[in-house]
């Protein structure tokens, strides 16, 4: 019976995720909350999968002996509790669920818009201490307005169609939005901040906080805004410089601002921010809807439990560009490129150093990172004894200063072709292959001998001197020690051949050993690639 896919969840996680996760016969599940660093690294590795929120602290040293852990799934959006570093160099994806609150976040931004525009907050307060104060409240009407959204990712888009449909005029600001307008036109798209600032009667933020985005709006920026400017911020604390719109709003350039997130959560109880009657506040409900939290705890559920079957990756936050979705045609070819790195590893005698793949066949052309990846995964694993995955490979190939690239010969051709060539030492060793009609791999040349072979199962690899009675030698050795062999392929290439053999079972050392001391034989490898189905 094959082992059970564990889970565990770190944190408190809306029940309608675990219920998912029960539904599985195959899945076991533990609930443990409220573990320290040190239980959490204790446990961590019997499991396959973790889930967690923002309680939980998955640091360097939870990370340190992963054992069987290949991902963990933060049900929400920011992964500041993840040490990502350590997760990528372990080999652990890390994947959120972002999609889930996105419509949750950008009503509640608009909530907040719209409650700006009427002064909902403190006309609130007002009534609720007994006061009636009409005059002092009145509003701006959001038909006719503009509105700069700054981000224009899930949620930026998503506040600016709620925007449009309340008629107002909506521009957004986002660097890495390639197109002049969005949302058919109706959306212009500035690529300068500072240019965007002038129009707007509102201005509301949904970008990450990083380098560029840190204090965006400041005394700087806002001196370029229209007098009495609206502001929101959703997004991340420290977006907006909050010394500098408090000192906006105080000098009438700001006419007030709504803040659902701060640098330091909670903020201090004495926050300049609280107290402005010009500010409304709310403690980070941007995600908090029970319809946002039971889909994110699903969605993280659903992303983790793919993932760990090998059925897809959703919301990976440290995969770095590789596509694992790939077209069902490509897939024959990710697989070769697999078997052939595979085969190549233990001819580069003299280490391994840059690598060149190189796709024939505009089938191939929309693969190329990804079959790169798996050729460096493939190369170094047979090298290494820690796990080299599509995470961390990038990684370790850096810190080996193993560099590789793709070309790509973005041609119609009926069978694609990949070459893999490796450096090693003073020589350059290739191999070279393809996927014929019949579904099957074919390696095609290695190391400038010509062959047809399928790679698969176990085989014995050897380099000889191209002489008279090198096959019996070999054949000889395999028969006393009883191993049968199933197939063989010779080539010849100057005075030197090489010989493929498909045996029955695994040499032991002895024989390889044995081989390699008889006079003319070169070189002994051995590789073990799975058999294929229904091929062979
Ligand atoms: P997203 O990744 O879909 O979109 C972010 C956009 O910001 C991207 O299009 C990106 O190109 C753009 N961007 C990056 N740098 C920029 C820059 N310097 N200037 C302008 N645009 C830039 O993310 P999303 O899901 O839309 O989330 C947006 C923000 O909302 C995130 O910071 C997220 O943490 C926050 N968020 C807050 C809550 C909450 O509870 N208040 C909930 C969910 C998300």
């Amino acid at each position: 019976m094959s082992e059970k896919t564990r889970i565990l969840v770190g944190d408190k996680l809306a029940q309608a995720g675990i219920d998912y996760l029960q539904s599985f016969s195959d899945v076991e599940v533990a609930v443990k909350t409220g573990l320290s660093e040190d239980e959490l690294a204790a446990v961590v590795g019997d499991y396959h999968g973790l889930i967690v929120r923002s309680g939980v602290q998955v640091t360097a040293k939870v990370l340190e002996n992963p054992g069987k852990l290949r991902a963990v799934a933060r049900a929400g959006v920011g992964v500041d509790n993840i040490d990502l570093a350590a997760a990528t160099t372990k080999g652990v994806l890390v994947m959120n669920s972002a999609d889930a609150s996105t419509i949750t976040t950008a009503e509640h931004a608009f909530a907040m818009l719209m409650a700006l525009a009427r002064n909902i907050g403190p006309a609130y307060k007002v009534m609720s201490e007994g006061g009636w104060d009409r005059s002092k409240y009145v509003g701006t009407q959001l038909s006719g307005k503009t509105l700069g959204v700054v981000g224009f990712g899930r949620i930026g888009r998503t506040v600016a169609e709620r925007a449009l449909a309340f008629g107002m005029t909506v521009v957004a600001y986002d660097p890495v939005f390639n197109a002049e307008s969005a949302l058919d036109g109706r959306v212009k798209i500035f690529k300068d901040f500072d240019a965007m600032l002038g129009d707007l009667d509102f201005i509301s933020f949904h970008v990450p906080l990083n380098d560029q985005t840190r204090g965006m709006l400041n005394a700087e920026t806002f001196a370029k805004c229209k007098a009495g400017i609206r502001v929101v911020n959703a997004a991340r604390g420290g977006v907006v410089d909050v010394p500098d719109l408090l000192a906006a709003i105080d000098a009438g350039q700001c006419g007030g601002a709504a803040i659902d997130v701060y640098e330091s959560e909670p903020p201090a109880e004495d926050d300049a921010l609280r107290a402005n009657p010009k500010v409304l506040c709310t403690p980070h409900l941007g995600a908090s809807t029970s319809e946002a939290q039971q889909a994110v705890s699903t969605d993280a559920c659903a992303q983790l439990l793919e993932y760990l079957k090998g059925e897809g990756v959703r919301g990976a936050v440290n995969l770095g560009g590789v596509r694992l979705d790939l077209d069902p045609a490509q897939q024959p070819f990710v697989e070769l490129a697999e078997r052939m790195a595979h085969l190549l590893s233990p001819m580069c005698d003299g280490g391994l150093g840059n690598v060149t793949v190189t796709l024939e066949g505009e089938l191939l052309a929309s693969a190329g990172s990804t079959i790169e990846r798996m050729v460096v995964i493939n190369l170094l694993q047979t090298q290494l004894d820690d796990p080299v995955n599509v995470v961390n490979v990038r990684l370790i190939a850096e810190e080996r200063g193993i560099k590789s690239q793709t070309t790509i010969i973005d041609e119609p051709r009926v069978s694609p072709r990949i070459k893999i060539e490796v450096e090693s030492g003073d020589a350059t060793r290739f191999i070279v292959g393809t996927v014929y009609n019949d579904g099957l791999p074919r390696v095609l040349n290695v190391c400038g001998y010509h062959m047809d072979m399928v790679p698969e199962g176990q085989m014995l690899l050897l380099q000889n001197e191209d002489k008279p009675g090198m096959v019996g030698i070999v054949g000889g050795e395999l028969a006393d020690a009883n191993t049968n062999i199933a197939d063989m392929t010779l080539a010849r290439h100057g005075d030197k051949a090489i010989m493929v053999l498909k045996i029955d079972a695994a040499p032991d050392e002895s024989l390889v050993n044995r081989l390699k001391a008889r006079p003319g034989i070169l070189k002994v490898a051995t590789v073990n690639l799975p058999k294929i189905e229904n091929g062979g």
